[in-house]
């Protein structure tokens, strides 16, 4: 499967034009002009290598300046450049949770925030997706008998489209004096004022905020933030930071032409948010199985594997590039696809996408 480029509201894909819809570049970021230029600009001007990890002598100018511009986007105090959100994730949650700590996580939370669990000496509890009071009896149960203790969760979760319960999560991390780790992956950029993510839209500010530069923001690698103390911590321990090559100078330099392009998005989001709208109120009334949600993300839950795939293929034989999403990422008998308009999209594509949607009507399990 290969993509030979995401311009626009469709995209060559295997020699032939199709409306891309399972993409994460929700405002069109990946290929906009000023992110290329952008990207050619700093490579002349940084170099496009680090040459060395951080803490050696791979720390640019640059890289401050794209953490001091990542905290601004996210309304927190600093941030750290990592070289993917996978890293990220796992860095922080092998480093910063010790053993005789508890981190309380959410059942579905993303890959690496699993892995990250599993290379951490703290105890996992793995509490039911948004479940706020199954965390708190929980948290009354298991908190007393550990040190310090971690609240994660996804705050936009990638394959159902919901949001964490983020308030609720806030207030029951306090009272616990719990930590609360949000990953923001698919949430900067679209969600809150300016961009901010999804905790920023509903006024809560967690202790570590995660994001990805490869979502929204069109580029790749990651951050964290948090206060100097405890990126300072993390900067020293988080073996996935320590242990790797900083990331490269002409993409921090990119990332802070990004920054101004997401915080000058109204519009893009205003667009891509009444996409989801349209596309998910559409699908909802011919019957799709379609998961309430404000988000952008649009899931169309089918259950068999081998029939996602095959509704799938039909879709792109009409020309809309849906991509089936199977066991291990989603639970058996929870196939779906997974549908993420953009907002370079307009009504005209999604009510094409709808009508695609309808001359496949007749695959759909009873
Ligand atoms: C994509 C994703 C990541 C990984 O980010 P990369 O930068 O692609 O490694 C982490 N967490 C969540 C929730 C994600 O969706």
């Amino acid at each position: 499967m290969v993509c030979s480029s995401t311009q626009g509201p469709t995209v060559e894909f295997e020699h032939r034009d199709v409306v891309l819809l399972c993409s994460n570049d929700y405002l069109g970021l990946a290929d906009h002009p000023a992110l290329r230029q952008s990207l050619a600009h700093a490579s002349a001007e940084h170099g496009p290598g680090a040459a060395a990890s951080r803490l050696i002598s791979g720390t640019h100018e640059i890289h401050r300046k794209a953490e001091r511009r990542l905290a601004t986007l996210t309304r927190m105090p600093a941030a750290l450049l990592f070289s993917s959100g996978y890293a990220a994730n796992v860095g922080v949650l092998s480093s910063l949770p010790r053993e005789g700590d508890v981190i309380f996580s959410d059942a579905l939370n993303h890959a690496s925030i699993i892995d990250g669990c599993r290379l951490s000496k703290a105890r996992v509890i793995v509490y039911p997706h948004g479940d706020v009071d199954a965390l708190s009896r929980s948290l009354q149960r298991e908190r007393s008998k550990a040190s310090a203790a971690y609240v994660v969760t996804d705050a936009l979760f990638s394959m159902d489209g919901d949001l964490a319960p983020l308030v609720a999560l806030r207030e029951l991390a306090t009272r616990f004096d719990a930590a609360l780790l949000v990953d923001e992956a698919h949430s900067v950029g679209v969600l809150g004022p300016d961009g901010a993510g999804a905790c920023a839209s509903v006024g809560v500010v967690p202790d570590l905020l995660v994001g990805t530069l490869g979502k929204a923001m069109g580029l790749w690698g990651a951050f964290v933030a948090s206060t100097p103390a405890v990126l300072d911590l993390l900067e020293n321990t988080a073996r996935s930071f320590v242990f790797s090559t900083a990331t490269s100078p002409a993409a921090s330099a990119t990332c802070v032409t990004a920054c101004d392009l997401v915080r000058d998005a109204d519009t893009a989001r205003a667009q891509l948010l009444r996409n989801a709208a349209r596309l998910r109120e559409g699908l909802r009334s011919r019957g799709w199985d379609v998961p309430a949600s404000d988000a952008q993300i649009v899931p169309v839950v089918l259950g068999p594997a081998e029939l996602t795939m095959q509704i799938s293929a039909a879709l792109l034989e009409l020309g809309f590039f849906v991509q089936g999403i199977r066991p291990p990422t989603v639970a058996e008998g929870t196939s779906r696809l997974r549908l993420a308009p953009m907002a370079t999209h307009d009504d005209d594509v999604i009510d094409s996408t709808l009508a695609a949607f309808a001359s496949v009507e007749h695959m759909r399990p009873g």
